[in-house]
């Protein structure tokens, strides 16, 4: 079953000789428990595309479901709900809370929406972003990376039904990157968690279990268990 379905979905920005489609009649499928990776030209929609499935932006027309439910028939409401308790997500500029921890940053979801962490889990995610005793460090005394796998991590935590993570491996070395890529395949075959990064990278693209590729506003291209040459021929 599909974890989320987006129809004919089309978003406009600006208007007259500035009007910029960003997403032209765009349809999906993300099944459940699967991982994949959206690629294309910077400019393509990828990050238009993230921001309307995880009810961060709505689009002109067209719909997105996110299982049984409609985002554009759901009142703010039922859309913060939703955003809280199914899906995660893990922004380009990491968006994380200035006055908080890396801890706390961590934990911020599940502080929100009053759950207790899972320890194991909890225990698992935050060894493998290895921040060591960066976790009592505030965002402004931490990398870029080290941002970027905060984030990463308290997207994680709450086991979200669905994770978008914009470029997750972005700004992190080879090593990081693969721990983070580990993380996320884990969460989709393990814990049956849907998945969606946007990436530039081929080889964080091989650990998918598909690639669609955009341009223009528009989904042109698809690989199943997608290899590193295989991407880099489409790319
Ligand atoms: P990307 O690597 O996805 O191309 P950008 O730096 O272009 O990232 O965009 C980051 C954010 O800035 C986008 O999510 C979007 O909301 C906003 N943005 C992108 N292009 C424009 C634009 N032409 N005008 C205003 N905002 C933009
Ligand atoms: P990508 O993530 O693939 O780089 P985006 O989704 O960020 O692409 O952008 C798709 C198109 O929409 C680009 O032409 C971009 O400049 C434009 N765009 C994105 N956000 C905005 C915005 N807030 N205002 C105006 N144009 C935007």
């Amino acid at each position: 079953t599909a974890a989320a379905r987006v129809r004919n979905l089309t978003k406009t920005y600006g208007s007259g000789p500035a009007l910029v489609t960003a997403l032209d009649d765009v349809s999906l499928d993300l099944e459940e428990g699967e991982f994949t990776a959206v690629m294309g030209p910077s400019g393509s929609g990828k990050s238009t595309l993230m921001h309307c499935c995880a009810a961060l932006d709505t689009g002109d027309s067209g719909s997105v479901f996110i299982g049984e439910q409609d985002l554009t028939t759901l009142k703010d409401k039922a859309l913060t709900r939703l955003r809280r308790d199914e899906i995660g997500f893990v922004f380009q500029s990491y968006n994380l809370v200035p006055t908080l921890t890396a801890e706390e940053n961590i934990l911020l979801p599940l502080a929100i929406a009053g759950r207790k962490p899972d320890r194991e889990w909890y225990d698992a995610v935050v060894a493998t972003v290895n921040l060591g005793d960066r976790l009592s460090h505030k965002p402004n005394e931490l990398s870029g990376g080290q941002q970027q796998r905060v984030a990463v991590a308290r997207a994680l935590v709450s086991r979200p039904r669905i994770v978008f993570a914009d470029e997750p491996t972005g700004n992190l070395d080879s090593r990081s990157g693969a721990e983070v890529l580990e993380l996320l395949r884990k969460s989709a075959t393990e814990h049956g968690q849907t998945i969606v990064m946007v990436t530039h990278d081929p080889v964080a693209a091989a650990w998918t279990d598909r690639v669609v590729f955009l341009a223009d506003g528009r989904v042109v291209d698809e690989i199943r268990d997608p290899s590193r040459d295989q991407v880099l021929e489409i790319m």
